[in-house]
C-alpha cells in the first residue's frame, strides 16, 4: 500500500485540534491536515446549545456552536487541508496513521502529530451502580446530544447522579424542555461544578443538591421507575441506614470524563496515571518526538478557553519541529512535581528553556491559601496567593525561564 507524506497531522476536529491546526498554519507549517471523524467540525461544542463560552477568549458569552463557528471560519479561511467522517485507526511511534475514509483505508506518514481527540463520558458499568437494567439511563452528555442535536426528549421525571458541569447544565435543560427534575446527587461533600453552574443551573430553578450521596439501586423492568439513594461516610461507602427511593423515569449520569488515548496507549505515549492523559513538556510535546497532545485528551479542562489557549500553543511547537530546526529535539527532561495538596501539574516537565503556564488542580476546596513554586526542594520561586481554590477551577500561573532555568526539580503545593 502507498504511504502518503504529510507535515502535520492533527487527530481531532474539535475546538483543540481547530486551534491547533490554526497556530500551526499561521506559525508557517505549509502542509496542515486535520482528520475529524465526525461529519462536522467543531467536537463536542456543537452539542452545548446554553451560552458561557469565550469568555476570556472573546470577552463575550458565546453559545458552543458560536465559540466553535469563530474557529471554524478562520480555519477555512487559512485554506486548512481537512478530512471529515475520517477515523484514525491506529498509529505508531514513527507517525504513521492508519486512516479510514469516504475514500477508503489510508496510510499516511506524519512529520508531527497533534493528538486533540477529546474525551468521552464514564458509563454506568464504570461506575458499577447495581439493580436492573432499564431503559432511561443514560450519561448526561448522551442525553445532550439527543435533546440539543436530534430533538428526542430523553424523560419527565429526572434524577442526576454528579454534579459537574455537564450534569448542572443538564438539570437546567432538562427544566426548560418541561421535565422535572427531582434532585442532583453528589458523592463528594462539594460540587465539582464551577459556582456559576451551581447558581444558574440548581439555586436559580430551585433543583435541589445533595451531597455526600450516591445511587445505590436501579429500579424498573422495562423503563426505570426509580432509584434508591444513600448518604456516604468519609470513606465513600454508603450508609445503610440512610437508603431512601426517588420515583423518577430517568437518570442522568455525569460521573466524569475520560480522555480518549485508546490510541496514545497504542502508540507508547507516556501516560499520567493523575490524568488519564499524555505526559508532556513545555512544547506539549509527549515522550514520542514529533508527538503532541492539547485539549481535553490532554487532562480534562473546566473552560474552553484554556483548551484553545494550549492548543494554539501546541500548534505553534508542531510548526517550529516540523522547520529542520528542531527535528531532532526530544521531550524535556526536568520534573514538575504535584506537592501536597494538588492533584497534577501539567506541563509534568520542562526544559527551563521557555516561558510557560503551568496549569494544576487543587485536590480539595480551600480558602485564603498560597501556591508555592520551589526549585530543588530548597529554593522558594514564587509565592501566589489564591482567594479561594477549588478542584473544578484551573489554576493557572506563568512562569518566566529566568525564574527556574537553575534548577534541575520543580515542586508546587497548597500552604
Ligand atoms: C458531553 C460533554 C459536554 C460538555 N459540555 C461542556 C459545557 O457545557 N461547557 C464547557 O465549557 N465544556 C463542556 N465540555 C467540555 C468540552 O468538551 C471541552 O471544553 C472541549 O470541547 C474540549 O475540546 P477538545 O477539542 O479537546 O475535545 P472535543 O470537543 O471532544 O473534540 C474531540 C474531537 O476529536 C474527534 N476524534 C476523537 N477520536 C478521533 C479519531 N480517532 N479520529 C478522528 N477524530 C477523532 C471527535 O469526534 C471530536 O470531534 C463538555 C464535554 C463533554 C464530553
Amino acid at each position: 500500500m502507498d504511504i502518503e507524506t504529510r507535515g502535520i497531522v492533527i487527530i481531532g476536529g474539535g475546538p483543540a485540534g481547530l486551534a491547533a491546526a490554526i497556530s500551526a498554519k499561521e506559525s508557517g507549517a505549509e502542509d496542515v491536515l486535520l482528520i475529524e471523524r465526525d461529519r462536522i467540525l467543531g467536537g463536542i461544542l456543537n452539542q452545548c446549545i446554553h451560552d458561557g463560552f469565550g469568555l476570556h477568549t472573546f470577552g463575550s458569552s458565546l453559545s458552543g456552536p458560536e465559540y466553535a463557528q469563530r474557529f471554524i471560519d478562520r480555519f477555512l479561511e487559512l485554506g486548512i487541508d481537512v478530512m471529515e467522517e475520517a477515523i484514525v485507526l491506529s498509529l505508531d511511534k514513527d507517525r504513521i496513521l492508519s486512516v479510514s475514509s469516504r475514500k477508503g483505508y489510508q496510510v499516511i506518514h506524519a512529520d508531527a502529530v497533534i493528538l486533540a481527540m477529546g474525551c468521552r463520558e464514564r458509563t454506568r458499568g464504570a461506575i458499577s451502580i447495581p439493580g436492573t437494567r432499564p431503559s432511561g439511563i443514560y450519561t448526561a452528555g448522551a442525553a445532550q446530544n439527543l435533546i440539543n442535536l436530534e430533538n428526542i426528549m430523553v424523560g419527565k421525571k429526572v434524577c442526576i447522579l454528579g454534579s459537574g458541569d455537564i450534569g448542572l447544565i443538564m438539570a437546567r435543560r432538562m427544566t426548560l424542555e418541561g421535565a422535572h427534575v427531582e434532585a442532583v446527587f453528589e458523592l463528594l461533600p462539594y460540587s465539582s461544578g464551577l459556582p456559576r453552574n451551581i447558581q444558574q443551573c440548581l439555586n436559580d430553578y430551585k433543583i435541589p443538591l445533595f451531597l455526600s450521596t450516591t445511587v445505590t439501586n436501579i429500579h424498573g423492568k422495562d423503563r426505570l421507575e426509580g432509584i434508591s439513594v444513600a448518604q456516604v461516610g468519609q470513606d465513600r461507602i454508603p450508609i445503610p441506614e440512610t437508603e431512601r427511593y426517588v420515583a423518577c423515569d430517568t437518570l442522568l449520569l455525569s460521573v466524569g470524563l475520560i480522555p480518549e488515548n485508546d490510541l496514545s496507549r497504542e502508540t507508547g505515549v507516556e501516560m499520567d496515571n493523575t490524568t488519564s492523559g499524555a505526559v508532556v513538556d513545555d512544547s506539549f510535546m509527549t515522550n514520542i518526538p514529533g508527538i503532541f497532545a492539547c485539549g481535553n485528551v490532554l487532562h480534562v479542562h473546566d473552560l474552553v478557553d484554556w483548551v484553545s489557549l494550549e492548543a494554539t500553543q501546541a500548534g505553534t511547537f508542531a510548526a517550529s519541529y516540523v522547520s529542520a530546526r528542531e527535528r531532532k529535539r526530544t521531550s524535556a527532561s526536568i520534573p514538575v512535581i504535584a506537592g501536597e495538596g494538588i492533584r497534577y501539574t501539567l506541563p509534568q516537565k520542562i526544559s527551563g528553556e521557555r516561558d510557560f503556564t503551568l496549569s494544576m488542580r487543587a485536590i480539595s476546596p480551600w480558602r485564603d491559601r498560597f501556591i508555592v513554586l520551589e526549585g530543588n526542594g530548597t529554593k522558594e520561586i514564587k509565592r501566589k496567593k489564591m482567594m479561594r481554590l477549588h478542584p473544578a477551577e484551573m489554576i493557572r500561573i506563568d512562569i518566566k525561564a529566568k525564574e527556574i532555568s537553575s534548577f534541575s526539580t520543580l515542586e508546587v503545593r497548597v500552604e
